[in-house]
């Protein structure tokens, strides 16, 4: 059987677990730049604030409802992710981290399963403070299923077995896992309305609606499993960082921060995986929906030696962005791909590589382990700029209390301070 650990309204409970006042009171996660709100607690949603509604659209219901706003915070939630897994990892052998706040588990046992989801419940809610569901079933897509069900169950546990057809029978196909909206208009269109009818349906005609795809999803529901558990996510093939900036930018020099930082960052994903890139992209554009001149350009480059050198691929970086720039424009966003990733044993080396560079080899994993120990801020090279006044905005981020010595939670009452 395959479980899904999925944290409830994670962002959510990330601050609450720092602000226990929040608890029963409505919160909202907002996205970056503070645009839409990505999570909302269940008072939130009783209010009526939808999923990735625009935060302008909802600001006066937020305040007549004395909801609690907060920015984005990833430092945090990230580091939060990354202790519920390290629990979840003591009940099994075999774990996918789907995404953030979800992971599939294998169960092994075959007796108890309730007893066990009750326990991790109980463990990563005790250890975290953070709540998760658990749903259980026979194939990914079934677990999925069940953990939508446990969501709304005051235990936060349920089993689908092969043999309870009728707990699934009701659930409409859009509800079923990997089915969007056009899936659901064809399927709709040959008398196809619940996951039920999904199952019962003869197979080649599902292949023809949705292809392989949907053959695997009505297999899975069917309980048979056709999606397996990934241990190992896929190495990337394209890494790209970018963002919009907090304000407009006309600057080549804060330009130059910008793309200095998404270049670093995009270095830093491509060495956890152990890849090496093969080119490099860089673009600029202005806002869109401006009535000011419009520019938008990119540039892109390939590496003879494949590289994950960070001071290497940002000056690499910067001259390509020299060489897009066009003074006059007001800029809203600057971004950095890295692409044909390879992994390191897939290299092919080179006959004549520069052999020289091992000096610089070993700063670099200096500078990283570093950063390791005392936190992605402790140390970045001058290009990164230090203000960064085109930064996101971020109004409303609380403290990174788990990742920052500076910003640990300082313990009082546990009222609200406000
Ligand atoms: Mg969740």
């Amino acid at each position: 059987m395959i479980a899904l650990a999925d944290c409830n309204n994670f962002y959510v409970s990330c601050e609450r677990v720092f602000k226990p006042w929040l608890n029963e009171k409505p919160v909202i996660v907002l996205s970056n730049n503070d645009g839409c709100a990505i999570a909302r607690s269940n008072e939130a949603k009783r209010l009526g604030i939808k999923m990735g509604a625009p935060y302008y659209q909802v600001k006066e219901l937020c305040q007549k409802n004395r909801v609690s706003v907060f920015s984005s915070n990833y430092e945090l939630y990230g580091d939060m992710s990354k202790r519920v897994v390290s629990i979840l990892m003591r009940f099994t052998s075999e774990a996918e981290i789907y995404s953030i706040d979800e992971s599939f588990l294998r169960l092994d046992q075959i007796h108890d399963q309730i007893k066990i989801a009750q326990k991790m419940r109980k463990m990563v809610l005790k250890w975290t403070g953070i709540p998760i569901s658990i749903g259980i079933g026979p194939t990914k897509t079934l677990a999925k299923m069940a953990n939508r069900m446990a969501k709304k169950q005051d235990t936060g546990c349920l089993v689908i077995r092969e043999s309870e057809k009728s707990l699934i029978g009701s659930v409409k196909v859009r509800g079923v896992w990997g089915i969007g909206k056009m899936i659901e208009e064809k399927l709709k269109r040959i008398g196809i309305f619940t996951a039920l009818d999904l199952i019962n349906a003869p197979a080649p005609i599902i292949r023809k609606v949705g292809g392989a795809q949907l053959e695997r999803t009505q297999k899975e529901l069917q309980g048979l499993q056709c999606i397996s558990i990934e241990q190992i996510p896929e190495p990337k093939k394209n890494v790209c960082c970018s963002r919009s900036f907090g304000r407009t930018v006309t600057d080549l020099e804060e330009l130059e921060e910008a793309v200095a930082n998404h270049a670093v960052r995009a270095t830093q994903k491509i060495r956890k995986e152990g890849s090496l890139t093969y080119g490099l992209q860089v673009f600029i554009m202005t806002n869109r929906f401006s009535k000011d001149p419009q520019y938008s350009n990119l540039k892109t480059i390939g590496f003879d030696e494949p590289s994950d050198d960070p001071i290497r691929i940002l000056s690499t970086a910067k001259e390509l962005l020299r060489s897009i720039y066009r003074k006059g424009y007001s800029y809203k966003k600057a971004g950095v791909l890295l692409l044909n990733l390879r992994t390191r044993d897939q290299d092919q080396g080179l006959l004549f590589r520069d052999h020289h560079d091992e000096k610089r080899k070993r700063f670099v994993k200096a500078l990283e382990s570093i950063k390791n120990t005392y936190g992605t801020s402790s140390t970045f090279l001058a290009a990164q700029g230090i203000d960064r006044p085109w930064d996101m905005k971020r109004h409303r981020r609380s403290p990174r209390y788990t990742t920052n010595w500076n910003e640990i939670p300082a313990i009082g009452n546990g009222l609200d301070p406000s």
